[in-house]
């Protein structure tokens, strides 16, 4: 693991080239992504109008389109979670153009599969259920008192739904009104919290796909109605857990982690220049919470003195899990596809600005 200890700031940046789609293989869509995985390096190449194009990248790791959902997740995952499970509050986030694979990496396509008959996973879990998974195979081997807590929201134009929440969508449309919004508080501890929030107690791995379907059902449903509110909306979900040890001396403590699983809003919501520098200018609020992540990890790589969490949404919600003693990861997701080159290299730029 790569994690950058030395300025005291561990934000890992990983890169991912999903492969081509069967519709760029049908329109034999030429490839300009190339991916070096074991110089962990990522080649962007193409010759327009006869200028050519050469760009290299290099990141903590480069998984190309060959790589698995396991491959990833053991090579940038399980130490992370060992980490939450030591007590600290971990992050990673799925970064990219919409289409891309964010969703699929975090998710996987496996929700409504349950898990095989000895708790092995489908091939193409993604890093929540896989997460989960190990978290509960590591406390059920231990001797000590434990509970899994998970929670799941969307943010969508800096306003906070509850993915978990039982109510139905109307099908007639979302209004405001309908669409229960959630208010961000101060806790008085120096933390926030969000009011009304569901919060589910999980008691064994399997229950995530089913939490999975209904947070996803309720994100699709909101798609169709809201005009692609999904590519514009970050989905956070959150699992916090506490084990109770007790020391050789009889004494109790108590360990809290927690792990938050972001898949944030399609990267084409923020512009080129505003993905190299952070400050462009906003739409409304629908980047918000997206340039200000990158301004606050800007400040925490750079170790500048103020940082900016207050500025939106994602960021005061993820205060106590970024920077400090807590470890971030960023999967930065690419297509290989030509159509896409603008978008890649602005992905490509906004990741490597993060390292
Ligand atoms: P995003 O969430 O970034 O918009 P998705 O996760 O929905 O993108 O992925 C778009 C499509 O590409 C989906 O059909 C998904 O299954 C497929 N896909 C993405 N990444 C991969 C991958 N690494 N391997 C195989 N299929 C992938
Ligand atoms: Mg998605």
């Amino acid at each position: 693991m790569s994690f950058r200890h030395e300025k005291g700031v561990n934000v890992q940046v990983l890169l991912r080239c999903r492969p081509f789609s069967s519709d760029e293989l049908k329109n034999n869509a030429p490839q300009v992504v190339t991916c070096n995985e074991y110089q962990r390096e990522v080649a962007v190449s193409q010759s327009i109008a006869g200028k050519q194009i050469d760009r290299v990248f290099t990141f903590d790791k480069v998984f190309g389109p060959t790589a698995q959902q396991k491959d990833l997740y053991e090579q940038a995952v399980i130490p992370i979670v060992h980490e939450v499970l030591e007590g600290f509050n971990c992050t990673i986030f799925a970064y990219g153009q919409t289409g891309t694979g964010k969703t699929y990496t975090m998710e996987g396509e496996c929700k409504r599969a349950k898990s095989g008959p000895n708790g092995e996973l489908p091939l193409e879990a993604g890093v929540i259920p896989r997460s989960v998974k190990q978290i509960f195979d590591t406390l059920e081997g231990q001797n000590a008192e434990y509970s899994v807590k998970v929670t799941f929201l969307e943010l969508y134009n800096e306003e906070i739904t509850d993915l978990l929440a039982p109510e139905e969508i109307s099908k007639v449309g979302i209004e405001d009104k309908q669409k229960k919004l959630l208010p961000l508080m101060e806790d008085g501890k120096g933390g926030v919290l969000v009011r009304g929030l569901e919060e589910e107690i999980v008691t064994s791995a399997s229950e995530i796909f089913t939490l999975l379907e209904r947070g996803s059902a309720k994100r699709r449903t909101a798609e169709t109605l809201l005009n692609k509110q999904s590519s514009r909306s970050h989905s956070l979900f959150s699992i916090t857990i506490h084990i109770k040890e007790a020391t050789p001396e009889g004494e109790e403590l108590i360990k809290c982690g927690k792990l938050n699983l972001v898949d944030l809003a399609g990267s084409e919501n923020i512009s080129r220049s505003g993905a190299r520098d952070g400050r462009a200018r906003e739409a409304g609020e629908i980047n918000k919470s997206l340039l200000t992540l990158g301004r606050v990890i800007n400040a925490l790589v750079e170790h500048l003195g103020h940082i900016p969490y207050r500025d939106s949404k994602l960021t005061r919600l993820l205060r106590d899990s970024l920077g400090g003693r807590t470890k971030t990861c960023i999967i930065a997701t690419v297509s290989p596809a030509v159509h896409c080159l603008e978008e890649t290299l602005s992905t490509l730029d906004y990741a490597h600005r993060a390292k």
